[in-house]
């Protein structure tokens, strides 16, 4: 079932083949509505390879823009392919406070990297994450970032082979031009495999010892009142 445009009728698409994607604003994977469809008239009239419609998300509102390739023009309808291209991808969260601030610097342009496709320009940005973290973790934290990295291997279970690449992005010593060229799969491995390193070597010991610091405060305020009362 294709999506028609047609004059005097709008939009018609079939109701259980409606669009649903990951918004990325709500990051929630949510139905689109149809909000704003440009007139069949003048679409008729110029016939553009592409047309570009703005959908409603159902769970939070936002417009979001998906272009649309033109199928086929007829008398009085557009047909469109029902690929889609989203202009606006999700973006990637982490939680960032918890890096050293050069390398949440770089680690946030890495994912924007990630979130525009941008698969090559994403790992050679994770090389200059995880040389600034390597610095910021100072004698020994390369090799405990590796170890990390092998557990992470293990945990999930992934064969050498397809490891080498992530490995050599993350740890090679040599210059950005010797980066291996990632698919998009091997650099989606890349992104969680780093966002796990970074999460165990800063993100866990952060939220451990703020957590541990309340506690803490709370056992002395309880402690004071005693000695008080
Ligand atoms: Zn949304």
């Amino acid at each position: 079932m294709a999506i028609v445009i047609e004059q005097d009728q709008g939009i018609t698409s079939d109701a259980d083949e409606r669009i649903g994607l990951e918004c990325p604003y709500c990051g929630m994977y949510a139905h689109m509505e149809p909000q704003s469809v440009p007139d069949a008239a003048s679409l008729l009239r110029d016939k553009p390879k592409h047309v570009g419609l703005v959908y409603k998300c159902d769970a939070c509102d936002e417009p979001v823009f998906l272009r649309f390739a033109v199928r086929e023009y007829t008398d009085n309808r557009v047909e469109l392919y029902r690929n889609f291209v989203e202009l606006e991808r999700p973006k990637e969260r982490f939680a960032f406070s918890y890096l050293p601030k050069h390398t949440e610097v770089l680690f946030r342009e890495a994912l924007s990297c990630y979130s525009g496709g941008n698969f090559n320009a994403f790992a050679s940005m994770c090389r200059r994450s995880t040389i600034s973290a390597f610095d910021a973790l100072g004698e020994g934290g390369k090799l405990r970032a590796f170890e990390e990295v092998m557990v992470a291997q293990e945990i999930a279970g992934i064969d050498d082979e397809s490891f080498a690449p992530i490995k050599s992005v993350l740890f090679g010593s040599g210059q950005h031009e010797d980066l291996p060229l990632l698919t998009h799969a091997q650099a989606g491995i890349l992104l969680e495999v780093l966002k796990d390193m970074f999460y165990q070597c800063f993100v866990r010991r952060g939220k451990l010892t703020r957590a541990i610091k309340v506690r803490r405060f709370f056992v002395s305020e309880n402690n004071d009142n005693l000695v008080s009362a």
